[in-house]
Formats: structure tokens, sequence, C-alpha cells
């Protein structure tokens, strides 16, 4: 099953991504996740990633889908089950991954705004483990500790209140349209990201079935 989460920023698809991993053998395509790599090991495009990162901005789709593209390259080799976290965000990007890739389903976490910042800047993240915790709402057992492995946690650059605005503004002008886009398509379903993580783990799980 090829799945796409959509949602803005803090709606929860790192969270659920984590799940389809350990308990459906998913394997991850965040482009966050990548582009953050990329910047802490100071890999080729770092300071470009940077720049457009540290403002809330959406990284030029010519980069974006080059690197998606390696990426999915190598995934597709080895997985059945993949999700897509966080890419596509734009039409044109939702236009160059149909011609290299085809989605069963896309998953909308619907999130209330006011919700989206608290997640936002109550994340905190293993840099290890990349496990996702939050101080308001699943904090881990001791402070600013990961409960897997031990290591520090740490708190997204871009997870500073101003960024946050931006990023929240990009998702609205930009990444939304992608909704209508895929509905038209008839593979959306659309999930209440404000659900207990029981309630999303059933709902998710009978998409899977
Ligand atoms: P995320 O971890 O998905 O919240 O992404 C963090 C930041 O990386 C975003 O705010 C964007 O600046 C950039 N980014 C991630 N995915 C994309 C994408 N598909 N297109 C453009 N920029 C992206």
């Amino acid at each position: 099953m090829k799945l796409l989460l959509l949602g803005a920023p803090g709606s929860g698809k790192g969270t659920l991504s984590e799940y389809l991993i350990s308990k459906h053998n998913f394997a991850h395509v965040s482009t966050g996740n990548i582009f953050r790599k990329v910047i802490d090991e100071n890999l080729e495009y770092a300071d470009e990633l940077k720049s457009y990162i540290l403002k809330g901005l959406l990284v030029p789709n010519d980069l974006t889908n080059k690197i998606v593209k390696q990426e999915l390259g190598e995934l597709t080799k080895k997985y059945t089950n993949i999700v897509m976290d966080g890419y596509p965000r734009t039409i044109e990007q939702a236009e160059f991954l149909k011609n290299i890739f085809t989605i069963d389903k896309v998953i909308y976490l619907n999130v209330d705004s006011d919700l989206l910042v608290k997640r936002l800047t109550g994340r905190r993240m293993c840099n290890k483990c990349k496990k996702i915790y939050n101080i308001y709402f699943s904090p881990p057992k001791k402070d600013g500790v990961c409960d897997n492995d031990g290591e520090l946690l740490f708190q997204r650059k871009d997870d500073d209140l101003s960024i946050i605005q931006e990023r929240i503004q990009t998702y609205n002008q930009t990444t939304f349209l992608l909704i209508d886009y895929y509905k038209d398509k008839g593979n959306l379903i659309e999930v209440d990201g404000a659900l207990s993580t029981e309630e999303l783990h059933e709902k998710i799980n009978s998409i899977l079935r």
C-alpha cells in the first residue's frame, strides 16, 4: 500500500508515520527529515535548505522533487508499503509525483489551528530514533530524555513561534490546495487529527484493511 499523509504542520503526520513504520512495516519518506539530515550533516544544499526552512518557506519544487525521486528509487526496490509524509506540498510536486509513483490512499489529518500551535511549540524529538514527544500531551518519562534510548531530546529550530506562524500560513496558502486536488481524484480520506491515539490507530487500521 502506498499512502500519502496530508495535513498542516503539527497535524500528527510524523507521529502517525511512526505507528505505520513500527506496526505495519511501512518505509517512510519524510522530506522534512531528509532536509534536516542534509543540514545536520552539512551536505550539498545544506545552506540553501536552511535559508528556506528557517523562514517557514517551502524549499523550491525542483530541488525537492529531485531529492524525492532519488529516495523513492531506492525504497520502491525494497518495500511494498510506503508512506509519504510532508510531500507533496504543492500542486507541482503532486503532478511530478503522479508520473513516478502511484498513490493508493491519501489520509488528510484535519486539526484546528489552535491545537496545531500547541502541538508545535510543545514538540520535542529524539535525534537518534526520531521518536516525537510533546511536553503538553505526551511527555517522555524523564524530562528532556528519550524513553527508547536515553538520548537528549531537541526542539526543532523551526518550531519557534514566529516560524510556526509562517509555516501555517504557507500551508494555508499552498498545501491546503492539495485537499481538493486529491478529493477530485477520489482517493482522499479525511480523519479527525484530534482523535485519541487509540481511536486514530483503530481508524487507520480500518483504512489499511
Ligand atoms: P516538516 O518536517 O514536514 O514540517 O518540514 C520542515 C520544513 O521543510 C518545511 O517547513 C519546509 O520548509 C521544508 N519542506 C518539507 N517538505 C517540503 C516539501 N515537500 N516541499 C517544500 N518544502 C518542504
